[in-house]
């Protein structure tokens, strides 16, 4: 058991208010594996308290090269948690430990030190006509965060946030809170000044709408769901207050008529079921020439059965469970809506009948997906791919556009020209092209109802920033 009895507020371990606890249970074995404190209101404005002395004190007045060693030092730290880190995260989600390793530790952990090096780099000064424009911190960040890539999530705020210059109030996920846990703990053992990072852990109703709504709190960086997030975006509204939306997706990967389909539908297949379909840029929707669909919908099945489902610590899993029975659930209902609606399912459909212990779902493909089935519209956070056929490009490009979502998404095309003209035309926050990789310097963020704002890279410092014009 991984046991964490106290909040970490203002550079200590506190005993919460309340005395509840939250059990974490880990979704291969269904048991209870961790607990942390099920936090109130009155820690959150503990917190606050902190965070707000040490955003008037300490870090106000600490220059950019003494945040800089902060981070850097936070960095060295958090690199020797990187093997507990990953375990937490398989048992939290279900991520199979290897892709956990890299992914959900090591990633992130490397995340903290680019944010050094972005504000080390950064121009915080500029002359425009007679004004001297200044970008200063926005001050209290209240930061909270989902579950699925749970620390990665967390660095995305923390970071760009403490080096811009902002303290932090944390709200990890409830159903995988322990890497932020493990995150105060590197704080405490490097002695980052009392108050920058505060965590407090808690329901999203009590804990999170308690930082959203104090009054001391400047700016909100919220992750999670278009619900949550159009709950939080309005008590933030009410408070004036800067917000920061990363919210869900359903997002569209284009194959031309010119791809190299074998490779092209690979590699749509590995992005949709990505840490078990758990990922909110997954390319859940695959927009094929109609007149190639059935040769699709068979490369993908065959590209689906070479991603072993399995216990998350066997080194052969490349899938492993959903993070909670709840998840689990909620994607078997949206399955069994595709088949209700006409889909034609070409791979998965159901739990696995060799896996009876933890919250497995088959990794599913459906074909003849119309624009109008629930499969196509709403985002499932599951293994489930949905092939839509498509009569043109202009169809195409229509039909990855008709979404409230608009988040990430892919074109592959025989040239780079055509595929870049397509991207072009997505109304969505990124798109690769041709296999382009992920890079770990580009902003990231939605359109539409996926968000508002960006996060990783040095553009992500921006959010943290307000402008202040000296005219001389
Ligand atoms: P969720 O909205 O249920 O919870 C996210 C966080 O918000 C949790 O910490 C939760 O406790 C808190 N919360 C819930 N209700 C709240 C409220 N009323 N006030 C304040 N806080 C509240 O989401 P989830 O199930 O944890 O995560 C899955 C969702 O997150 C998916 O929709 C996914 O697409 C999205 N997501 C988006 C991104 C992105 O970068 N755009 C990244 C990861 C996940």
């Amino acid at each position: 058991m991984i046991i964490y009895s106290h909040q970490f507020i203002d550079g200590a371990w506190r005993l919460s208010n309340s005395t509840d606890a939250l059990d974490v249970v880990s979704s291969a074995t269904e048991e209870v594996f961790g607990r942390v404190p099920r936090g109130n209101a009155s820690d959150v404005d503990l917190a606050v308290t902190a965070a707000r002395a040490a955003f008037d004190g300490v870090w106000g007045r600490a220059t950019v090269a003494a945040r800089v060693d902060w981070l850097e030092k936070l960095a060295v730290e958090m690199k020797t948690r990187v093997p507990a880190i990953a375990v937490a995260i398989a048992h939290e989600v279900g991520t199979a430990h290897g892709y956990a390793t890299k992914v959900q530790a090591e990633f992130p952990v490397s995340m903290i030190g680019a944010n050094a090096r972005y504000i080390h780099e950064a121009r915080l000064e500029e002359e425009l006509g007679n004004s001297l424009i200044v970008k200063e911190p926005v001050g209290v960040v209240g930061c909270i965060t989902p579950w699925n890539y749970p620390l990665h999530q967390v660095v995305c705020k923390m970071a760009p946030a403490l080096a811009a210059g902002c303290t932090v109030v944390l709200k990890p996920a409830e159903l995988a809170p322990l890497s932020a846990f493990m995150l105060a703990e590197a704080a405490h053992e490097v002695s980052l000044p009392a108050g920058v990072l505060n965590i407090v852990s808690g329901p999203g109703r009590v804990v999170g709408e308690a930082i959203v709504g104090h009054p001391d709190v400047d700016m909100v960086s919220f992750t999670g769901s278009l619900a949550a997030g159009r709950r939080v975006g309005s008590l933030a509204g009410d408070g004036i207050k800067k917000v920061c939306l990363e919210l869900g997706g359903k997002s569209a990967f284009i194959v031309l008529d010119d791809a190299p389909f074998e490779k092209a539908v690979a590699a749509g297949v590995n992005n949709c079921m990505q840490n078990s379909g758990q990922t909110c840029s997954a390319w859940t929707r695959m927009l094929v020439p109609r007149a190639r669909h059935d040769e699709v919908a068979e490369l993908a099945a065959a590209q689906l059965a070479k991603l072993t489902l399995g216990d998350p610590f066997d080194p052969a899993t490349r899938l492993g469970p959903l993070a909670s029975a709840a998840q689990r659930d909620t994607v078997l209902d949206y399955i069994e809506t595709g088949k209700r609606e006409g889909a034609t399912l070409v791979a998965g459909g159901g739990r696995p009948a060799q896996l009876g212990t933890g919250y497995f779902v088959e990794p599913t493909i459906f074909a003849d997906v119309a624009p109008g089935m629930t499969i196509a519209r709403e985002e499932i956070f599951g293994p489930v791919l949905s092939i839509m056929p498509c009569d043109t490009e202009a169809d195409a490009v229509r039909i990855a556009n008709d979404s409230i979502y608009g988040l990430a998404g892919g074109v592959w095309a025989g040239t780079k020209e055509r595929a870049m003209e397509v991207a072009r035309r997505m109304r969505t926050g990124q798109v690769d092209i041709n296999g382009g990789r992920f890079n770990i310097l580009a902003p990231f963020g939605g359109y539409k109802k996926s968000g508002i704002g960006r996060e990783i890279g040095p553009l992500a410092l921006e959010e943290f920033f307000q402008l202040k014009a000296i005219q001389q």
